[in-house]
Formats: C-alpha cells, structure tokens, sequence
C-alpha cells in the first residue's frame, strides 16, 4: 500500500517534472530534436530567466482536478464530483481568459490556486479545453460536448487516483475527461490513468495496474480504439526495439489513446529508473509535454518522491 504523502506528492511533481522536460519540443518533431539537443534527444530540464522549469497547462488543470477533488471530498459525498470538479476547471478557464471573477459566485471562485500568479500563464492552453469551457453546457458520456480524442482530457486527471478505489477511479476519471471530450478514447483514457494511478497506490506493479484499467474499460461503449493501442504499447515495451522506433509503432502521440500508450510504453520500459522513464516518453514527433507529464504521473506514484533525481 502506497497511501502516504511520499507516493502522493510523487505523482504530481513528477507529472510537473516530464510535463517541463517536454514542454520545449512539445511542437517539435523527433527530427528537429535531434537537430537541436543531439542524437539522443532532449535529456535535461530547459530552465527560464530564473532558473525554473516551466510547467504546461497539463500540470495546471492537474493542480485544478486536485482542488476540485479536495473539495468534493469535504462535502462527504453530499455532492456530484463531476460537477465540483468542473467548477475547478472553469476557475482554471478564469486564469487563461482572465475573467475578473468579482461578483461571480464566491464559492466558486475561492480558491487556494487562484493566488498563484505561474498558473495564470498562458502555457499551451488546449482549444478544446478552452471551448467547452466556455460553453453553457456541460459535456458527460451521455451528452458528448463535441467528439473530441485530443489529450487534454486525459492528461489533468492522475490526482483522481490518489484519493479513491480503481472502480470509482475509472469511473470519474472517465466522468472528469468527458466534461470538456466527447470521444470515448478521449474520456476512456481518463479513467484509465486514474484507475492505473489509484492500483498503483494499492500496491500494484505497473503491469497489473494496466490490465485492470483495461479490464474496467471493456465495460464501456467504444472501448476498442484505447484498449487496443495501450495494448500494443504493453506488447512492445516488452521487445527490444530502439525506443523512438517503438513509439512511433505506437501512432504519432496526439490522440488522448497514443498520448497514454506513449507514456504507458515508457514507464513499462524503465519501471524502476525514473529519468531514463521521462526522456524516453518525451523524444518523438507528438505531444512531449502530456506523454512527458502522464509517465511521470505514473512513475512518480509508483516510485515516490525520495526516487525523483533532486
Ligand atoms: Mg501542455
């Protein structure tokens, strides 16, 4: 059992930490990252005028999932979580449109997070995030928002996981990934990070959380397109090709499926060397910053805190 603050603030810092080795080469492909940080790849955090690694919108809406789930938890159950969780995203979506929030409902908008000015920064903000968002309604697997199966769903959700049991994990990391994803990979992959996430706080290794995610998720509609590319994600981390040929066998890394397999692949493959997890899951032509912020979620719970290089 891992239910302690070492493997808690594992899984964030780490997302935080492959969510800023990707951040650079986010749009890049592996091509002009070869060109530019060598043959290997990006292998180090790219620092600011202060010295600090920038964190993306990933690790943004995560801090957000987390107060919104801290705040569900307070009410003892005498709320929707979903419905909790969303406000927390539309205080996120009042950071990235900056909404002056004055004489909105104050419940709302007291938030711990709100005072942090680093959360406000425009770091890569998804469009269809910011779309639903800004809608009146609010999207759910009943009512899809749109049929989108881009990451953004998928990449806040990991806190889910460290606070409740790999059945209601999948099934509000579903629900969380549906209020701004209508697709069911891009909802499906939501619930399965959070019930990977929550296994591996009841003490599984990172393969047995794997196919309990995918276990639960056959029970969904339209279930086929994830389960089969993480499948394939677990079959290759077990051969031994060259890791950017792997991933690349894997699909391009944008979709909210490939996004979680690249990861998945990555924390398969070096389970026990966190550094070596996070620059394999970020050198390819998709989404460095998410499939960087998803291993680390993954390895970071797995692992703990006292595991991460300082
Ligand atoms: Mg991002």
């Amino acid at each position: 059992m891992k239910r302690d603050e070492k493997y808690f603030k594992g899984c964030i810092l780490g997302g935080a930490i492959g969510d800023a080795l990707g951040r650079p080469i986010e749009l890049k492909k592996l091509k002009e990252i070869k060109a530019t940080y060598g043959s290997k790849g990006i292998n180090n955090l790219t620092l600011n005028d202060k010295g600090i690694a920038e964190i993306t919108d990933d690790t943004q809406m995560t801090l957000f999932t987390a107060e919104g789930i801290l705040r569900a938890n307070c009410k003892n159950g005498r709320c929707y979580i979903p419905a909790v969780v969303y406000n927390a995203y539309l205080r996120w979506y009042s950071t990235q449109r900056n909404i002056d929030t004055r004489g909105y409902d104050e419940c709302t908008y007291n938030s711990y997070l709100l005072k942090y000015d680093e959360l406000y920064e425009d770091r890569g903000a998804g469009n269809t995030c910011l779309t639903s968002l800004s809608k009146e309604e609010i999207g759910s697997i009943k009512n899809p928002i749109n049929n989108s199966k881009g990451c953004g769903g998928v990449m806040r959700v990991a806190p889910i996981g460290l606070v409740y049991n790999k059945k209601e994990a999948f099934r509000l990391g579903c629900d969380c990934a549906a209020l701004t994803h209508g697709h069911p990979s891009g909802y499906i992959s939501g619930g399965m990070l959070s019930c990977i996430i929550s296994c591996i706080i009841e003490g599984m290794e990172i393969d047995e959380a794997i196919n309990c995610a995918i276990t639960f998720s056959k029970d969904m509609d339209g279930y086929c397109e994830c389960v089969e590319t993480i499948e394939k994600a677990v079959k290759l981390s077990k051969d031994d090709l060259v890791d950017t040929d792997a991933i690349r066998m894997i699909g391009e890394g944008w979709t909210s499926d490939e996004v979680l397999a690249i990861a998945i692949y990555s924390s398969l493959k070096y389970k026990d060397d966190f550094k070596k997890a996070l620059i394999c899951s970020v050198n390819h032509d998709g989404d460095s910053d998410s499939t960087g912020a998803i291993c680390g979620n993954i390895l970071g719970a797995y692992l703990g805190i006292d595991n991460i290089p300082k």
